[in-house]
């Protein structure tokens, strides 16, 4: 059986299409500028034994539907295509950013579930009604396929109320569902099953932290492979230094900008979200192009890199208090796989809890799932590649039987 995931945005749909059993990814590509005046289709298809095949295409795709016809045109396609007909496709899978409190684990898709996704707008305004494009066009053209929802949310909802309450009115809570979510959850949850098959016991036995360095960060407590706490919070907004994301701040910082700058919210929402962060600190949200400056003597780069791994280390230890007993680190996503320095600076002075990184496996460049810690560390740490598309299909395999 055929599995095809989509991750829908609000002008774009990236895809692949994976082999259930082999999980052998045949296809995946990315349709943008749905609805500007040019689009755009890039698709990679892995056709049996032969090379990679790419397929651009550019040309005007008003929208969803239009992006998804062109993409099932490529798959299908005789020279490039990795299906002969939509009938091969056994299942489908989406990628939902916000579940809010319905939804603890993956589902299949009804109208219900379609309608609980809808109420959760509100939490996840920009996100949403995007993820819903994708599911509603996907029915229109797949209408007897099964479709699973897969929630960036689902995996935190193990959390406590000590973990997910803001100290705010309660009525905030119960009424308006102020609290805290957290995100990446589908990520988290992969490299978290990955780490414990490297301890070589089942996850539900595991006590890890699990490091997400991307464009956005975050971090979770997993306990007894349940997340416990989180970094995200209401929004993707909370937590760690991010590449435009400022994390903390002080809430109160909101009336100094507005009375003192005389800032409206939309202005401060856009300057907390796409002017902060990394690229808020030094000019540069990139953490390639951050050490490259920061090694021709720019101060305010390598400021940006001790601002984030401080950070990082503040939550590993808040982590560390929260579990007691922890297996594992996992780092992972674009700057976790693939930067030594931000791992070394955010685990930097932890050897005294037990945390013993390897100076030489921590250099290594490898792109499999692999420990960095020294033998007598008695926190393990990893770093493991997740896999965003094949954790969905995963998910889809436990709810779809062929
Ligand atoms: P997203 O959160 O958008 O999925 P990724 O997980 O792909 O992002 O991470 C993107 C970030 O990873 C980039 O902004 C870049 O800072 C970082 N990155 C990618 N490759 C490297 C590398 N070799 N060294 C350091 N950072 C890297």
């Amino acid at each position: 059986m055929k599995f095809f995931i989509i991750n829908s945005g609000s002008s774009s749909i990236k895809y692949q299409v994976i082999e259930q059993g082999t999980e052998a990814v045949l296809a995946s590509g990315l349709v943008e500028r749905i609805g500007e005046v040019c689009g755009r289709l890039k698709n990679t298809s892995f056709p049996g034994s032969s090379d990679a095949l790419e397929t651009v295409i550019e040309q005007p795709i008003p929208d969803h539907y239009s992006g998804m016809m062109l993409v099932i045109g490529v798959l299908t396609d005789k020279k490039h295509g990795v299906i002969c007909h939509t009938s091969e496709i056994g299942a489908i899978g989406h990628r939902v950013v916000h579940g809010g409190e319905d939804f603890r684990a993956s589902t299949l898709i009804t109208p219900e579930v379609i309608g609980a996704i809808r109420r959760n707008i509100p939490l996840a305004p920009l996100h949403n009604p995007a993820n819903l494009d994708g599911i509603r066009v996907a029915m229109e053209i797949f209408p007897e396929v099964p479709q699973v929802a897969v929630f960036d949310t689902a995996f935190h909802q193990t959390m406590p109320p000590r973990a997910f309450l803001y100290a705010l009115p309660y009525d905030l809570y119960e009424r308006d569902r102020v609290r805290r979510y957290g995100f990446h959850g589908t990520s988290h949850r992969f490299v978290a099953g990955e780490c414990a098959r490297l301890l070589g016991k089942p996850l539900a036995e595991c006590n890890l932290i699990t490091v997400h360095l991307g464009n956005g960060c975050s971090m979770t407590a997993i306990e007894n492979g349940r997340s416990i706490d989180t970094s995200l919070g209401m929004t993707p907004l909370e937590g760690l230094v991010m590449g435009t994301r400022c994390g903390d701040i002080d809430p109160a910082l909101h009336l100094f900008l507005k009375q003192n700058k005389g800032m409206d919210l939309e202005s401060i929402d856009a300057l907390l979200n796409k002017e902060s962060g990394l690229k808020g600190l030094c000019g540069l949200n990139d953490m390639r192009d951050i050490h490259k400056a920061a090694a021709e003597g720019n101060v305010r780069a390598r400021l940006a890199v001790e601002v984030q791994t401080y950070r990082n280390r503040k939550y590993i230890g808040a982590f560390m208090a929260v579990l007691g007993r922890v297996d594992g680190i996992v780092f992972t996503a674009g700057i976790g796989e693939n930067d030594p320095i931000v791992r070394a600076e955010s685990l930097k002075g932890l050897e005294v809890f037990g945390v013993r990184l390897d100076p030489d496996k921590n250099d290594q460049r490898a792109g499999e799932a692999r420990c960095i810690s020294t033998a007598d560390s008695t926190v393990r740490v990893f770093v493991i590649p997740t896999n965003e598309e094949l954790a969905i299909a995963r998910e889809v395999a436990t709810l779809v039987r062929p």
